[in-house]
């Protein structure tokens, strides 16, 4: 039995959270005492816990260990990883999040990017050289697997895009939505990609590749998409 010092009563020891620091092995507090003390200061802990976390000395153990853990532990979580993003329930969620946070993400990812413009460009250097094998190996493999789809086509695409593209284009809006398709495709590891909601080309409409018909969707929906849909179709033309 042990007497707690703040609520003085008297309970058996399992009542007590361990501390190794103390001399019977036990914290003063009982464990009903500090869960009061916990629920009245959340906040003021939850702060305390940031700022411990990101104090100098704290921060390079807890990423020396981190590196460490995932040194080790690196197929476990790749796997891991793989297997909440496949689940529906998060594939939900992921699309509802970026719906609703969409222009934000758009904000914070340009910023994030225009902040990080050297340490991005040496990241995509040092990945371009290393992997270049493997990325030259997929990008032929791709080309393969779409016959007909060669660099004609991706020329012949070029082509369309350009002549897609109205006067009053803003190619910096543009080029904010391929940022976001890539930063999206990074974030969740499944392919994003730049739509055109009205396509480029079809039987019947001829969409422009400009800001305003543009969305960034899974590559996913894009192949089911097909080129056939876009939103107010008139339900007679298919
Ligand atoms: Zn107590």
């Amino acid at each position: 039995m042990k007497t707690c010092i703040k609520c003085k009563e008297e309970k058996s020891l399992n009542f007590f959270s361990k501390d190794a620091k103390r001399t019977d092995g036990l914290q003063p507090c009982c464990k009903a005492c500090n869960a009061i003390y916990r629920s009245a200061n959340k906040e003021n802990i939850s702060k305390w816990g940031r700022g411990y976390r990101k104090r100098p000395d704290v921060a390079i153990v807890r990423a020396e260990y981190q590196e460490k853990y995932y040194a080790e532990n690196r197929e476990k979580i790749l796997d891991q990883k793989k297997e909440y993003f496949s689940r529906d329930d998060v594939k939900i969620k992921k699309k509802e999040y970026l719906e609703k946070n969409i222009d934000k993400l758009k904000v914070s990812n340009r910023e994030y990017r225009e902040k990080n413009k050297e340490r991005i460009a040496i990241y995509d250097a040092k990945y371009g050289a290393k992997n270049r094998n493997k990325i030259n190996e997929r990008n032929k493999l791709w080309l393969a697997s779409r016959p007909g789809k060669n660099s004609a086509y991706m020329a012949q695409r070029r082509g369309r895009k350009l002549n897609a593209t109205p006067s009053w284009a803003d190619q910096k809006s543009i080029q904010n939505y391929y940022i976001l398709a890539k930063f999206m495709t990074e974030f969740t590891g499944e392919k994003w990609v730049v739509d055109h909601v009205v396509p480029l080309q079809s039987k019947n409409v001829c969409g422009l590749h400009a800001h305003t018909n543009l969305a960034v969707i899974t590559a996913f929906e894009n192949g089911a998409k097909h080129n056939k849909y876009w939103p107010d179709m008139p339900c007679h033309i298919n």
